[in-house]
């Protein structure tokens, strides 16, 4: 029936297919043939068969335009076996976030990243990490404390300036805990260098690198998200209770901790489980130790959606509409504003008066109306946001001594 039509509509017909296959929704035969019946006969020319395929893409459309149902659909994630491989750091291990840097709409605060373990024994269906590395291997560096504390490395990092590096860009900073002494070499770097912060970002409930003794400007935060999308869409991780009690027994330790509401997903029943979310966590944590609540969306390139598209998986995660936004594809900016504004407006003032919100990789016109500020530029954002931490960190008994010589 498909022979009426164009390579290329064959070939957007075969992506959908795969599509609709992975989200657990009707086969897209079943949808042309409904659709092909409306005309009440056989498809004998080009014309007919582009109103239905036309039709049939519409229905796909009408799909992803709703919130997502994950009432009946069971996820499966994709069983990959990972091998750890320890090797020497490559000569250049800090980068920086992939926001496209001089994009003029995307708001982006220019964490600065450090690849200390690449690829990551979770399974989050959305992960850009597990569609870029293969091979089946995590890569641990064995020699990240040489390589932090050399000349070359200390050319990169200057100690006149302020820096926000952040290790969860190509892995999960605390799934193996400190068993390879990723955390020893990053403490001993921040007790050398006071002007680093460095950003630590996790979905496990390990605690066993946890000490009393430990520099303030070492800084665990958790990601969080929806019961529904924790259980369907983040396979292997830490339930959402499991990473809030270990965020607390870390604040608890005298850490300054900071949570990711990331990526936040437009589900059937959204608003009760991010409201439950908020809830359990104001109720568990003292905003007084927190440095920052982000907050953001999923977010895809093309080559991202095809990568998971070609996984052997079952996920919603690519249900939705897609709108374009910066050469990237998410939500429109209605559904986001409606999303963002929505959790900011659950936090207690306490924590609005204490905590550093801000909205990560989002455009800057949703600043305003779901945060109540915005800021003219990433590095304006960027700025502030330092001086927000380091002013809460150096506040702090341990570090006052400095203020005056690095804000
Ligand atoms: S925990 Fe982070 S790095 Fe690991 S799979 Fe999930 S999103 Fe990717």
């Amino acid at each position: 029936m498909t022979e009426f039509l164009t390579f290329q509509q064959r070939k957007i017909l075969k992506e959908q297919a795969e599509n609709l296959l992975q989200w657990g929704e009707t086969r897209i035969e079943d949808i042309w043939l409904r659709e092909a019946e409306k005309y009440n006969k056989e498809i004998k020319c080009k014309r007919d068969a582009t109103l239905v395929y036309n039709n049939v893409l519409k229905r796909i459309n009408e799909i992803r335009m709703l919130p997502t149902d994950y009432q009946n659909f069971t996820s499966e994630n994709s069983n990959e076996y990972f091998k750890i491989e320890f090797i020497n750091a490559p000569e250049v291990i800090i980068g920086r976030c992939p926001c496209p840097s001089e994009d003029k709409v995307l708001r982006c605060c220019n964490l600065a990243t450090l690849d200390a373990v690449q690829q990551c024994v979770f399974d989050c269906a959305y992960c850009s990490i597990q569609s870029f590395y293969h091979e089946g291997k995590i890569r641990v560096i064995k020699n990240l404390k040489e390589v932090l504390f050399s000349d070359n490395f200390r050319k990169m990092i200057d100690e006149n300036e302020i820096w926000h590096i952040g290790t969860g860009q190509s892995s999960d900073s605390l799934m193996f805990g400190n068993d390879y002494d990723t955390i020893s070499a990053l403490e001993e770097y921040c007790y050398h260098n006071e002007n680093v912060i460095i950003e630590l970002k996790t979905k496990s409930s390990r605690t066993d690198w946890i000490k009393d003794e430990h520099p303030l400007n070492l800084i665990p935060t958790w990601s969080l998200n929806a019961k529904t999308i924790v259980d369907k869409e983040e396979h292997n991780t830490a339930s959402l209770i499991g990473r809030i009690k270990a965020a607390e027994k870390a604040i608890n330790e005298g850490y300054f901790s900071g949570f990711h509401i990331h990526p936040m997903v437009y589900f059937d029943g959204y608003k009760t489980e991010y409201r439950d979310l908020v809830y359990m966590l104001t109720d568990y944590i003292d905003p007084k130790k927190i440095l920052m609540v982000s907050i953001g969306t999923l977010t895809f390139t093309k080559n991202v959606l095809k990568k998971i598209r070609l996984r052997n998986f079952k996920t919603k995660i690519t249900c939705m509409p897609l709108s374009e936004i910066a050469g990237k594809y998410s939500y429109p900016n209605e559904t986001k504003k409606e999303m963002f504004s929505y959790l900011y407006s659950l936090f207690p003032q306490n924590w609005k008066d204490n905590v550093f919100f801000y909205l990560c990789m989002e455009d800057s016109s949703l600043w305003q109306p779901c945060l109540n500020k915005s800021y003219a530029s990433n590095s304006e954002f960027e700025e502030d946001m330092k001086k927000q931490y380091f002013g809460k960190i150096y506040a702090s008994k341990r570090l006052e001594n400095n203020i005056e010589t690095i804000i």
